[in-house]
C-alpha cells in the first residue's frame, strides 16, 4: 500500500538512510556469492547430512511442525527435556535451558537477573543481545575496555553497590575480533571481589575444549559461573540457544526470562537437529584442531603482508582497515576474485575500527587461504592502502 508523502515518519527515515549512505554505513540484505568467510559455520556442519536424517526422521516419525504455542502452554514436548539434560551433561551444569535464539537468551537472561540496584561490569566488545539485556534489567552499567583486567579491576574496587550485587559479563571469543577472555584469571579476580559472572560462548560452542564444550568448561569452571550461554545458530549448524547454569537458575528463568514465557516454542523437531548436531560436535575433536590450524596459519600470512589481525586467537580473523569506505572497497575487491566477504562497519563496531571480518570453517583448506591473503594483497595495492606498521 502506498504511504501517503507527507509522512512525517517516512521523510524522518529517509533523511536516517540517506545519513547512513553519506557515512558508508548503510546496511542492506544481499547473498553475496564466492567462497564463503563470512558465515558462522564453523565446523562446516550446515549442510551435514546428519543433520538432515535427523530432521527427516523426527518429522517422519510424528513430530509435529508447529509448536503450537509456548513452552510454559502448549510448546512443551519430552525432547526439550532430554535435550536440555543431554546439553547439561555436554556443558558441565547441573541443567540447561533452550531459548529460540541466543538474541532471546542473552536478554532473558540478563534482563530477569539484574536489578535496578544491581552493577554489571561488561566489556565494551560484547554482543548487541548482552546490551539490551542489560538495557532492560535498569541495573547500573559500567564499560570496561576491551579485556583490560586491570580497569576491570579497579571499578570492581571502587563499585560498592549499597544493596545490589555485582555481576561480569564478557563473551569467550569475541565475535568481532576473534580474541579471546581469560577465563580463569577472570574467576579468580570475580571471586575476589564478589561478583557473577555470566559467559557468552556463542563462537566458542563446538569450537573450544574437549568435545567442544567451550571455554568455561574446558577451564573446569562451568559451576564457578553462574551462566553460561550457548548458542545453537554457529557451530551446532541449527538455531537456538542454550543458558546452562544451576538447576535454581533454570527455575527462575522459566519463571521470569520474558522471551522464554511470551514466545512460541520452535517445534519439536528443532530439538532432534539440535541433539543430533551436539553428538556430531562431540566428536569433531580433529575437525576443531584442524580449524584452528588454518586460523594460525592465515593470522601469519596476514601478518607477513603487513596486515593488522589485532589480538586474533580462533576461527575469527578479523583485518583491520579503520576507514568504512576503504573496508567496503576491499571486500568489493575480494568479491571479484571470488571471495564472499562482508566489512563490519560501525554501530557493529566502535567507530573508526571498520574491518574485514574474516571466519573459518573446517571445510576451508590451506590453499584456499592463501589465495585468499594473495587477492587481499593485491586489492590493498590497487586502493592504495599502507600495510600496517606494526605488522611483522
Ligand atoms: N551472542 C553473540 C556473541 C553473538 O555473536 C550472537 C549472534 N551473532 C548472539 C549472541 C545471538 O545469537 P543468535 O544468532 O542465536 O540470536
Amino acid at each position: 500500500m502506498e504511504q501517503p508523502p507527507h509522512s512525517d515518519f517516512l521523510q524522518r527515515a529517509r533523511a536516517d538512510l540517506e545519513s547512513l549512505e553519506a557515512r558508508s554505513q548503510l546496511r542492506s540484505l544481499e547473498v553475496v556469492p564466492g567462497i564463503n568467510f563470512y558465515s558462522n559455520d564453523y565446523l562446516g556442519l550446515s549442510t551435514d547430512g546428519r543433520l538432515r536424517e535427523a530432521v527427516t526422521a523426527a518429522l517422519a516419525g510424528g513430530s509435529p511442525v508447529g509448536a503450537t504455542g509456548s513452552r510454559l502452554l502448549s510448546g512443551h514436548a519430552a525432547a526439550w527435556e532430554e535435550l536440555e539434560s543431554g546439553f547439561a551433561e555436554f556443558a558441565g551444569t547441573e541443567a540447561a535451558l533452550y531459548f529460540n535464539s541466543g538474541y532471546a537468551a542473552n536478554t532473558g537472561l540478563f534482563g530477569c537477573v539484574l536489578k535496578p540496584d544491581d552493577v554489571i561490569f561488561s566489556d565494551s566488545a560484547n554482543h548487541a543481545s548482552i546490551i539490551d539485556g542489560m538495557r532492560l534489567s535498569g541495573a547500573r552499567k559500567v564499560i570496561f575496555p576491551h579485556l583490560d583486567l586491570n580497569v576491570l579491576e579497579s571499578e570492581l574496587r571502587l563499585a560498592a553497590p549499597a544493596r545490589g550485587q555485582k555481576f561480569i559479563a564478557v563473551e569467550s571469543i569475541f565475535s568481532m575480533d576473534g580474541d579471546r577472555a581469560p577465563i580463569a584469571e577472570l574467576l579468580d579476580l570475580a571471586e575476589r571481589y564478589g561478583a557473577e559472572v555470566i559467559v557468552d560462548e556463542a563462537h566458542a560452542t563446538g569450537v573450544l575444549g574437549p568435545h567442544g564444550c567451550g571455554a568455561v568448561a574446558a577451564a573446569g569452571a562451568a559451576r564457578r559461573v553462574l551462566a553460561v550461554v550457548h548458542t545453537c545458530g554457529k557451530a551446532l549448524a541449527s538455531t537456538g540457544a542454550f543458558v546452562a547454569c544451576s538447576d535454581v537458575l533454570k527455575q527462575y528463568l522459566v519463571n521470569h526470562a520474558r522471551p522464554f514465557i511470551f514466545s512460541t516454542a520452535q517445534p519439536p523437531y528443532i530439538a532432534a537437529q539440535v541433539r543430533a548436531a551436539i553428538g556430531i560436535v562431540a566428536t569433531a575433536d580433529s575437525e576443531r584442531s584442524r580449524l584452528l590450524q588454518i586460523a594460525v596459519h592465515l593470522r601469519a600470512r596476514l601478518r607477513d603482508n603487513g596486515f593488522d589481525t589485532a589480538r586474533s586467537d580462533s576461527q575469527i580473523v578479523p583485518v583491520m582497515v579503520g576507514d568504512n569506505e576503504a573496508a567496503l572497497a576491499l571486500a568489493a575487491r575480494l568479491r571479484k576474485d571470488g571471495f564472499a566477504v562482508r566489512a563490519i562497519r560501525p554501530p557493529t563496531v566502535a567507530p573508526g575500527t571498520a574491518r574485514l571480518r574474516l571466519s573459518l570453517t573446517a571445510k576451508h583448506t590451506i590453499e584456499i587461504v592463501d589465495r585468499l591473503t594473495d587477492s587481499l594483497v593485491r586489492a590493498r595495492d590497487q586502493i592504495g592502502l599502507a600495510r600496517c606498521s606494526q605488522a611483522g
